[in-house]
């Protein structure tokens, strides 16, 4: 039994978590999906998500099979939209639900390959923004699948947008192009580049939103050039 006056174990203390996971409390929960009152991830928006990954072709070539858990809207493009700007954290662990069940479904159909190990590289995201965010959404996700997907599954963050560079949205494919060009960074001791290039390993590139393609096919090219060869990009919205 808890004393009188002793707050609720599940406020977390001031100053342990950022002022808008706090301010979250105070606010009605909707679901991410419709926005329906009640739940942050309702039964209807978890069936309507549950369809089979699509093949992409994305206008820039990336060098790796890209999979998408399906087209960026609707429900699944409102879920990750509310993650990355309204900050819902709360929908990281259904978002990873959805990354976890489309990696199995690819494993299934021997899209990807039967290796003793898995490693999900999130995609690159400039510090800033990160912070921005209250933490990178994108390895949020993979860690949340990971969990799900068990102990030979692994995210290992190896790559980091350089300061400076200019968000894409708006941009051509040609710009993107050009704007990620030397932007992408790889980050991280030798040791966890060793443990990502390992024979044995299936390595995965994970995003929340394809475009384009060319932030994808930078990060794959600069993860090759480090001995990292990516067998598979995974997002959850094609746009
Ligand atoms: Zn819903």
């Amino acid at each position: 039994m808890r004393s009188r006056g002793t707050p609720p174990s599940s406020i977390p203390p001031v100053g342990m978590e950022p002022l808008w996971a706090l301010l979250d409390l105070c606010l009605p929960v909707e679901c991410g999906g419709c926005g329906r009152g009640g739940t942050p991830w309702c039964e209807g928006c978890a069936a309507t998500v549950r369809d089979d990954p699509v093949a992409i072709t994305p206008r820039v070539a990336v060098g790796a099979p890209v999979w998408s858990a399906g087209m960026h809207r609707g429900v699944r493009g409102h879920a990750v939209v509310e993650l990355k700007e309204h900050h819902r954290r709360d929908l990281i662990d259904p978002l990873g639900g959805m990354l976890a069940e489309m990696l199995r479904t690819l494993a299934r159909w021997q899209e990807l390959p039967d290796r003793d190990r898995l490693v999900l590289v999130p995609a690159p995201t400039t510090a800033s923004a990160a912070r921005r965010r209250g933490g990178d959404p994108v390895t949020a996700i993979a860690e949340a699948a990971a969990a799900r997907l068990g102990s030979r599954v692994r995210v290992v963050p190896l790559l980091r947008t350089r300061w400076g560079v200019r968000d894409s949205v708006g941009l051509s494919a040609s710009a993107r192009t050009g704007n990620l060009t030397g932007a992408i960074r790889a980050i991280g001791p030798s040791t966890r580049w060793r443990h990502a290039g390992d024979a044995d390993v299936a390595v995965v590139l994970v995003d929340d939103v394809l475009t384009t393609g060319a932030t994808a096919a930078e990060s794959v090219r600069v993860l090759a050039g480090r001995g990292v060869s990516v067998d598979m990009v995974s997002v959850l919205g094609a746009a």
